[in-house]
């Protein structure tokens, strides 16, 4: 596998691959890699004839900087897993190789009421950082496709918009949720919680299941309530957000019939840690 550190070299490479017709498959992450991510790379494999993983952690999507200093950093360990996967490019940048001139960003995008609800809500600045990086890796790697996990379901909504409006040679492939054993959403977080607390995390898959199995069945407004209790009960869990929302405009819906394909997404507090999760209905 190649390693890039900067950008230069990087495209040098990606321009032979291109100048033979190969199609680049990327995947970005953040590193502290699980299988949810080795999932990403499989699919680019499939898709493409050189896959290329980025990892980057992104000051600028980080709207509490104390998750910033927590976020795990495991370059080596990453680097073992993306060769044994058989990936063929990674691209390391520092933080003065992405943003030079300063973190402010070059570009305004407007996605209108895309970035409004849940993770736009609670979170103020991560959309337009996560925006601001992806444009600025899809601007250096020019890929056939992009990989992103459905466990960002708002991300990969609003890289589905940003590809329209500014990276129309690019397509997304969105790969499904891989869970551990117990129905948790494998993330990078997950190794911040204490045991006790991921004892208690499979409740939040676990609620949202049983959300779903209602759907049709309890009136859409009973069932959220019962789900945030249900992940509230034990007294270590804080719910952030849990919302219905319409899967592909992800307004918030008061009425199963109000939408054709649901999004229920939920964002949860335990201990340090805060975890999204999402299932899809009807
Ligand atoms: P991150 O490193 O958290 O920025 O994630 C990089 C990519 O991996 C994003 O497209 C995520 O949606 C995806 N991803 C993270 N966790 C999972 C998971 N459990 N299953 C599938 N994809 C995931």
């Amino acid at each position: 596998m190649y390693i890039f550190r900067n950008i230069v070299d990087l495209r040098l490479h990606l321009h032979k691959a291109k100048a033979t017709n190969q199609k680049i498959a990327f995947v970005p992450t953040m590193g502290a890699l699980h299988n949810g991510h080795l999932s990403l790379i499989k699919i680019a494999k499939e898709k493409g004839d050189l896959t290329v993983a980025s990892i980057f952690v992104n000051p600028t999507q980080f709207n509490d900087p104390k998750d910033l200093d927590k976020y795990p950093r495991k370059d080596e360990e990453d680097i073992a897993m993306l060769i044994e996967k058989g990936c063929d490019v990674l691209f390391l940048p520092s933080v003065e190789e992405m943003y030079p001139d300063g973190t402010k960003p070059k570009k305004e995008f407007n996605f209108g009421k895309l970035t409004e609800p849940m993770e736009g809500a609670h979170r103020p600045g991560h959309f337009e950082g996560m925006v601001q990086v992806v444009n600025l890796l899809l601007e250096i790697v020019e890929p056939d496709f992009i990989i992103m996990g459905q466990k960002d379901y708002q991300q990969a909504a609003i890289v589905r918009q940003l590809l329209v409006q500014a990276h129309p040679n690019t397509e997304i492939v969105v790969a499904p949720i891989i869970r551990e054993e117990d129905g948790l959403a494998m993330s990078s977080r997950n190794v911040r919680l204490l045991p006790d607390e991921r004892a208690e995390a499979p409740t939040i898959y676990a609620s949202l299941s049983t959300l779903k199995s209602l759907y049709k069945v309890m009136p859409l407004k009973e069932a959220q309530k019962e789900a945030i209790e249900k992940i509230e009960a034990s007294g270590s869990m804080k719910v952030d957000y849990l919302e219905v929302a319409d899967a592909i405009t992800l307004q918030p819906i008061d009425h199963w019939a109000d939408a054709d394909k649901a999004v229920v997404c939920v964002a949860v507090h335990l201990g340090k840690v805060r975890l999204i999760d999402n299932v899809l209905v009807g």
